[in-house]
């Protein structure tokens, strides 16, 4: 394998940290390109002193003088703003984008690279939720390869490595269920963002552990599953699995099932993405089965954990309505951390965005756009009006 010119944006965030301490355990299979934060000028200026890139953004204007001032002995180009990302991605020395930036805001660099013909390794799952259909589309045209970081989808993507795609039968989907499974609503209805952030397997920002603990992950999967691998919405099914051992599964025509697993490790499908197709060895803890002696499946709880409901009749519906949900749910998750709304009124606050927002049944991107800020301004609305908020 030759060595890997990688741009890794997000680099300052949980999937981004631990995709550079793959880097720095093969220095002689990778090297960093280009980094990027949005304001974390402290975690970026350490990374780019100790990987050298050519270049960094961090797209918070504010921050741009202080690395700047920091970096100014070295060889490294310092660029902000987001239209930086997409030019930077677009570099003839860099061959691997890693998506790696929180929701919304990843798409444009993401449709950047796929527009210079880059190989994409994908943690960025809200970008497929908003605009799977575009996205994979303009990869089609382009001859880009998508390869997912999300755990799950590269479990699938692992286990058709030769197959043929037109004989799977369903792809299964398993989900931890989070730090509240098993509760009800009685429960949820007191919990706040320091309990939810506590996943019991694993670690993750804050973000995404929140929709870990709604079970909109989930529902945010499906969408990226069904986008990514060319599903009917009929052939992606969910199952709770709480030993997140195995990490998702595929059904073939002929009743064969193919299953991934290992221990729980954002490093593994980190390092299958921005090495494929080679397997590289590490020396990470290996899974022994005896140390899980029971392995177990149980249906989820969409009563209970209404954003998975959500998700899924957003994904059935098609059109804006995955981005208009996604764009709420960025708005509550982001307003229950800060305790300004409550766990279940996060479900409420998505329904409620989803009503006032028109539908469109084949948006284009300036549509994707549209469609996101209007969500953003009635979810805030509706935030306002929370009891949390006001008190
Ligand atoms: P974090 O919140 O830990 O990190 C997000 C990264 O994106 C940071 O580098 C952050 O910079 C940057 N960022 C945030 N907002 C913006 C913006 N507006 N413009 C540009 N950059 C921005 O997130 P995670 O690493 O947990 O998740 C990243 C993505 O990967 C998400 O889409 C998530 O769903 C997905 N994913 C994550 C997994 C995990 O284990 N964490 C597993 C599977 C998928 P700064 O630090 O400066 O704020
Ligand atoms: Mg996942």
């Amino acid at each position: 394998m030759g060595k890997k010119r990688l741009a890794i944006l997000g680099s300052t965030g949980s999937v981004g940290t631990q995709a550079l301490e793959v880097v720095a355990a093969h220095p002689d299979l990778f090297e960093v390109e280009v980094l990027s934060a949005h304001s974390n000028a402290a975690l970026l200026i350490e990374q780019a002193k100790k990987f050298k890139p050519n270049a960094v953004v961090v797209t918070d204007e504010a921050k741009y003088k202080e690395v700047k001032d920091a970096l100014l002995l070295l060889p490294v180009k310092v660029f902000t703003g987001q239209k930086s990302l997409c030019d930077v991605v677009q570099w003839d020395t860099v061959d691997t984008v890693l998506g790696a930036i929180l929701g919304f805001a990843g798409l444009h660099s993401i449709l950047a690279a796929i527009d210079a013909g880059k190989r994409i390794a994908l943690a960025n799952k809200e970008t497929l939720v908003v605009a799977g259909e575009l996205v994979m589309q303009r990869a089609r045209e382009k001859g880009v390869l998508i390869i997912p970081v999300d755990s799950e989808h590269s479990a699938i993507f692992q286990c058709l490595v030769g197959e043929d795609i037109s004989k799977v039968e369903k792809m299964i989907l398993t989900a931890s269920g989070g730090p509240f499974l098993g509760k009800k609503s009685n429960y949820l209805v007191n919990v706040k963002a320091s309990h939810a952030l506590q996943h019991p397997n694993w670690s993750m920002g804050a973000k995404i552990s929140i929709d870990s603990a709604t079970l909109m992950n989930k529902g945010l999967e499906m969408i990226e599953a069904k986008w990514l691998f060319g599903l009917q919405n009929e052939q992606i099914d969910v199952v709770i699995h709480s030993q997140s051992v195995i990490h998702s599964m595929v059904q073939f025509t002929d009743g064969s099932i193919k299953a991934q697993m290992g221990l729980p490790d954002m490093k593994l499908p980190i390092q299958y993405a921005i090495a494929f197709p080679y397997r590289v060895h590490n020396s990470y803890k290996r899974l022994d089965f005896k140390d899980f002696p029971k392995l177990t499946f149980e249906p989820p709880d969409y009563k209970t954990f209404r954003n998975l409901a959500i998700a899924k009749d957003a994904m059935f519906k098609g059109g804006n309505a995955p981005c208009v949900m996604n764009a709420a749910n960025e708005m509550v998750v982001h307003a229950f951390l800060q305790n300004k709304v409550g766990f279940l009124e996060m479900s409420e606050m998505i329904e409620k965005t989803l009503e006032q927002v028109a539908f469109i049944e084949h948006p284009t991107l300036d549509d994707y756009k549209e469609s996101d800020s209007e969500a953003r301004i009635f979810a805030a609305e509706f935030i306002k009006k929370s009891q949390l908020s006001i008190y």
